[in-house]
């Protein structure tokens, strides 16, 4: 795939003529995936990244590549570091499923702004502690990028603005444009809504976090989150462009079902089983192939709501 241009935020890669993926740099200020389709006479911009100043560097290189404007912006969930950049397209209409929308509404508040930089500067701090005391490897790692991706919104906090979603829909949405269209679907299990973008005539997904590579990425409803994985496997996809992580295939598929797969089987058989969540947690052996994945918090977070989703069904 070959690479376009390359930012200080992220490397833009055309996937296939007019549809590009922005996959950003780590501890630079853009933290997730991004990307834009020419529908002909204007764009379509999924996901802004996590501060404004990566989202500005994204429009700029968009509207100069395509010479079009950027008329929408979807937003694949309400995560900060896939929506904190929307301001730099108060112009676009921005999308979203009306479940984000509400979440967005929610969580999304920028209080006092200097109570926010005091409380984002606390916040790096404890990080700085944690990095201080924890051993050499991957959760390290993982602990150092957040602390740069946090500096990094830190620096944008004085202007930062939260613009909200002005367009929503339900389940389906698709945008007709001159010489293309591209599919919203959406599924939920990473958060209570993900959107996903299909392109259909480029064989192309942007999969938001829905699909990930190599990271402990949250989950909220396992066997949502599963079935999302079922159904974009049925689309005809070729490339597939992971909220976090590299660009790839259907490929990217497999792994993150069969970690799903685990989370599900092992802690619903712990919560009916009458174990304590210490218990489940403390007892369970994380399979070496996961040791390699990156997330700060490792599997842990996700066996203890997996296995609270478990323990309220019962
Ligand atoms: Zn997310």
């Amino acid at each position: 795939m070959p690479i376009v241009r390359e930012t200080p935020y992220f490397i833009l890669q055309e996937l296939s003529e007019g549809v590009f993926a922005a996959v950003a740099k780590p501890g630079q200020g853009a933290w997730s995936n991004s990307g834009f389709v020419d529908l002909g006479a204007e764009l379509v911009v999924f996901d802004t990244f996590n501060t404004p100043s990566a989202a500005e560097e994204l429009r700029r290189q968009a509207e100069s590549l395509t010479g079009k404007k950027a008329a929408y912006v979807v937003n694949s969930h309400y995560h900060g570091d896939h929506v904190f950049g929307n301001q730099a397209f108060g112009d676009a209409v921005i999308v979203s499923t009306r479940t984000t929308r509400e979440w967005f509404e929610e969580k999304n508040i920028m209080g006092d702004p200097e109570e926010e930089q005091k409380e984002t500067a606390a916040y790096l701090t404890g990080l700085q502690n944690q990095i201080s005391a924890a051993e050499p490897g991957i959760r390290r790692e993982s602990l150092i990028n957040q602390h740069l991706e946090m500096e990094k919104l830190l620096a944008d906090l004085p202007r930062l603005k939260m613009v909200k979603p002005a367009l929503v829909f339900e389940s389906r949405l698709t945008i007709h444009g001159a010489e293309r269209r591209v599919e919203l679907h959406c599924f939920s299990g990473h958060t209570a809504s993900d959107a996903i973008m299909y392109v259909p005539d480029a064989g192309v997904l942007f999969a938001g976090d829905l699909v990930t590579e190599n990271l402990h990425v949250p989950v909220t409803d396992p066997p949502a989150f599963r079935a999302a994985l079922e159904a974009l496997a049925k689309l005809e996809a070729e490339t597939l462009v992971p909220g976090h992580g590299n660009v790839g295939t259907k490929e990217l598929l497999p792994p993150m079902a069969g970690y799903l797969d685990l989370l599900i089987d092992s802690s619903r058989g712990a919560a009916s089983s009458g174990k304590t969540v210490e218990e489940f947690i403390s007892a369970f052996q994380v399979p070496a192939e996961y040791h390699v994945w990156r997330g700060i918090n490792g599997m842990e977070r996700n066996l203890k709501t997996a296995y609270e989703f478990f323990a309220l069904q019962k």
